[in-house]
């Protein structure tokens, strides 16, 4: 048999775990990135790695599929396991949800620390070899097969070709794949977009000294029904006793990212539990702004006819708005898709295309929510909705409401968030029933904090 060659665009997230994935099928695997990446992961990182990522259950839960013990390690090196809605607080568009035991999950760490775990794993994989500083310029084949890329060093300018059994396009928002297959006479994709002009700002703080082992993260979310735009808030704990807090405004309400105006912007949103806490702790960066969040997806699953040998994978096929979580989760469990495909259909399988399909559809769900969402602000650049759109709108409304106070509504809830579960159960009839029945207790208005929580507050501001 002839050696295999499988060559994957982009070292990011989608990029190392698709590598890692292939290094099963093939015989060599090539990972080309633009940025410098050292042996040991460190790398500068594509812009957004400096914001706030948290990582869902559902996303950590496909991880350790892919690379087994993965979460542990992550903890063991200072990643933080908020449990939901116990150690992530969270203020609906209805009330906070009540400190509950455990549902479900996220890690908080920042996305250096995730990203170097995933590449030092990945990269002492035998047969996977990095080509970083290096620019994928276009795609090598015909309408019919794709067999490698044309890459460029960055330092001596020099392009080669580099041929390839199977190519994955992983190179993030900024993919132009749509282009060079085009340019190999493929017809044009069709382009999803939702834009809300979201803009992010973060900055990093050390926590005070009493607020470190196990204090929660508060997540303040926008309330669509009362707003002209969107405007929410993440504080969330990282590793070295850190906190990373992300500030976030849909066009018309975004952030400024002066520390004045950071604090300013916290303390205007729906509850100043953010802004409390970041005037007792110590800034370690300067705020740093974020735009380009818009929902864009390109429906490669559409496409006909399509290549053999070629997927596009993650941020590259779809991008959502960075403000629901959940770009990172969708990407892993893409990876677990090809994983399950390659398995079934091996590298050469004519399996391209319905792996496309797969990917799309393990899409939809955070495209649903997302698009969603952002639909309702009247700035928002997009289709206009649909009546059905806006029942589903009335349903999710009741729904948060009703989970505030009814355990089972709030469980339906926190699975589908974190994509544990499909988003379809939250109309299943056990938890409709429970979201017609309501909360039943008024919702509360002030952070569920501790005693010991609370004096945080109380014992820095008397330290001052
Ligand atoms: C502000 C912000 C906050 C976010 N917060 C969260 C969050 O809380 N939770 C979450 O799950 N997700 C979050 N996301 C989404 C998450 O960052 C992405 O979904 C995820 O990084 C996608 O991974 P990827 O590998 O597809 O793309 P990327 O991480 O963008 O990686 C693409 C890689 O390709 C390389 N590359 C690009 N072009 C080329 C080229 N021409 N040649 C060679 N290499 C190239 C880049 O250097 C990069 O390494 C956030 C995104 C943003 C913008």
């Amino acid at each position: 048999m002839p050696s295999t060659h499988a060559l994957v665009l982009g070292g990011g997230l989608a990029g190392m775990l698709a590598a890692s994935v292939l290094a099963a099928h093939a015989d060599r695997v090539t990972v080309v990135d633009r940025d410098r990446v050292t042996d040991d992961g460190h790398r500068k990182g594509p812009p957004q790695t400096r914001h706030t990522h948290v990582l869902m259950a559902g996303g950590s839960r496909a991880l350790d599929e892919l690379l087994p013990g993965f979460t542990a390690d992550l903890i063991a090196a200072g990643a933080q396991h908020l449990g939901l809605p116990n150690r992530l607080l969270v203020f609906t568009q209805s009330g906070w949800l009540p400190r509950l035991d455990e549902m479900q999950f996220v890690i908080g760490c920042s996305r250096a620390l995730l990203d170097r775990a995933v590449a030092q794993r990945v990269l002492a994989m035998d047969r996977i070899n990095l080509v970083s500083a290096a620019d994928v310029v276009g795609l090598l084949g015909d309408r019919a097969r794709i067999t490698g890329a044309r890459v460029r060093d960055r330092d001596t300018g020099t392009e080669q070709d580099i041929d390839a059994d199977f190519v994955v396009d992983a190179t993030g928002r900024g993919s132009k794949a749509d282009r060079w297959l085009t340019a190999l006479g493929l017809p044009a994709v069709r382009e999803d977009r939702v834009d809300s002009g979201m803009v992010y700002a973060t900055c990093v703080y050390r926590a005070p000294a009493s607020a470190q082992d196990g204090f929660p993260g508060v997540n303040i979310v926008s309330d669509p029904r009362s707003m002209r735009f969107g405007q929410g808030g993440v504080l969330l704990p990282i590793e070295d006793g850190q906190w990373i807090v992300s500030l976030a405004g849909t066009r018309g309400g975004e952030p400024d990212i002066t520390p004045e105006g950071f604090l300013a912007f916290a303390r205007g949103l729906r509850h100043p539990a953010i802004a409390d806490l970041i005037s007792v702790a110590e800034p370690l960066t300067r705020p740093f702004g974020f735009h380009g969040t818009v929902n864009r997806r390109r429906r490669y699953e559409r496409l006909s006819p399509w290549p053999s040998g070629f997927v596009v994978l993650g941020d590259a096929a779809c991008a959502v708005n960075p403000v629901y979580g959940h770009g990172m989760t969708v990407v892993t469990r893409q990876a677990v898709a090809l994983r399950d495909n390659l398995t079934r259909h091996g590298l050469h399988g004519r399996a391209a295309k319905q792996l496309q399909r797969r990917f799309a559809a393990v899409t939809t769900d955070a495209w649903d929510m997302a698009t969603g969402q952002d639909l309702r602000y009247p700035a928002t650049i997009g289709p206009a909705p649909s009546r059905a759109t806006h029942l589903q709108e009335r349903y999710l409304d009741r729904l948060i409401l009703a989970a505030t106070g009814r355990a089972t509504v709030t469980k339906a809830q926190l699975d589908a968030y974190t994509l544990s579960t499909p988003l379809r159960r939250l109309l299943s009839p056990r938890v409709v029933l429970a979201v017609l029945r309501g909360p039943g207790r008024p919702p509360l208005t002030d952070p569920p904090f501790t005693e010991a929580e609370s004096r945080v507050l109380a014992d820095v501001q008397i330290e001052q």
